[in-house]
């Protein structure tokens, strides 16, 4: 009846979706379908809606046996969409907003009905909101990385880890060169893509556990555990040559930047403030001695 494509994606729908026949036994069921009713495919699939998720409108009436949406949407063909109440397999009823419309063969006869519905109640959107708001304190919004304040707190928690546990981390203080020439040249816009550009570059060639932020402007900094000194520096030049060979087309030509790179490892004394302090010694060390370098000691 559907192909593995058309499941794929009905799978992977936050929506619940089901199918009925003619005589409105339920044929499939999503995942979506079971993360908001509560049953499983198994409990559903050849059953009826009255027999489980009975849907009710906000009169009380029991709709599967009155007035199902999906049985008229079966009898006139005409799609319908509704506010309900399903019952979750728990117990309590979840609002929902109901789509119903026909399913219909290759010939044009209605076979059945299809109902897509989504979760209507306010906890679902709060957490939504929430996670929303989270990512608003936490990343940064044009790179999507995590941003400064994210990162201020990373720092804290690895200090500490250090401390306690003995972790070794490296961070890795890197700017991007002579970026205000960039804008100058190109413009705002692409020099904000060439921000995403150089992001990405970071993000995708660190390890699961390195977190890389943007620490402002055109500064980023990435937190490197379990790491020596040697590694570091090999990480902070891997990144430093990705960047050197990343880049895109314009019609005037490829945009292209380099970083330069200050690199330490947190010793146990140091808090927040020494950390940050030697590698932003380490950073200008690099940039006044030729830039597109990057630098774990003064030398
Ligand atoms: P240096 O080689 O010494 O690092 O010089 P620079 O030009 O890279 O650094 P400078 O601090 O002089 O200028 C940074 C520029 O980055 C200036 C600022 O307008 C630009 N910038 C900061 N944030 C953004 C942003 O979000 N988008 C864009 N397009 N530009 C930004
Ligand atoms: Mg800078
Ligand atoms: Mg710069």
């Amino acid at each position: 009846m559907i192909n593995g494509f058309s499941k794929t994606i009905l799978e992977n729908l936050y929506d619940g979706v089901y199918f009925v026949d003619c005589d409105r036994r339920i044929l499939y069921w999503n995942k979506g379908a079971e993360n908001i009713s509560g049953y499983t495919r198994s409990e559903v699939i050849g059953k009826r809606c009255a027999d489980n998720i009975r849907h009710v409108n906000e009169h009380g009436i029991q709709l599967c046996t009155t007035e199902c949406p999906l049985a008229k949407t079966v009898d006139d063909s005409v799609p319908r969409e509704q506010n309900l109440y399903i019952r979750h397999k728990k117990g309590h009823r979840v609002p929902v907003l109901t789509r119903t419309s026909t399913l219909q063969d290759s010939l044009g006869q209605v076979i059945g009905a299809v109902e897509i519905f989504s979760d209507n109640s306010p906890v679902h959107s709060i957490t939504q909101r929430i996670k929303e708001l989270e990512k608003m304190v936490l990343l940064d919004p044009l790179t999507e990385l995590a941003n400064r304040r994210y990162i201020e707190s990373n720092l804290q928690t690895r200090l500490d880890e250090m401390r306690r546990y003995g972790r070794p981390f490296g961070i890795l203080f890197m700017d991007i060169d002579r970026f205000k020439i960039v804008n100058d040249t190109y413009g705002h816009d692409i020099g904000d893509k060439v921000l995403i550009m150089v992001a990405n570059t970071f993000v995708k060639n660190v390890r699961a556990s390195d977190i890389v932020g943007r620490w402002g402007g055109e500064e980023f900094l990435a937190i490197i555990p379990n790491i020596n000194e040697e590694q570091l520096f090999f990480t902070a030049n891997k990144l430093r040559v990705l960047v050197e060979q990343s880049g895109f087309s314009l019609d005037s030509g490829i945009v292209q930047v380099t970083v330069y790179i200050g690199a330490t490892i947190a010793q146990p004394k140091d808090t927040a403030e020494t950390l940050l302090e030697r590698a932003d010694k380490l950073l200008y060390y690099s940039k006044a001695n030729g830039r597109n370098r990057a630098s774990i000691r003064q030398l």
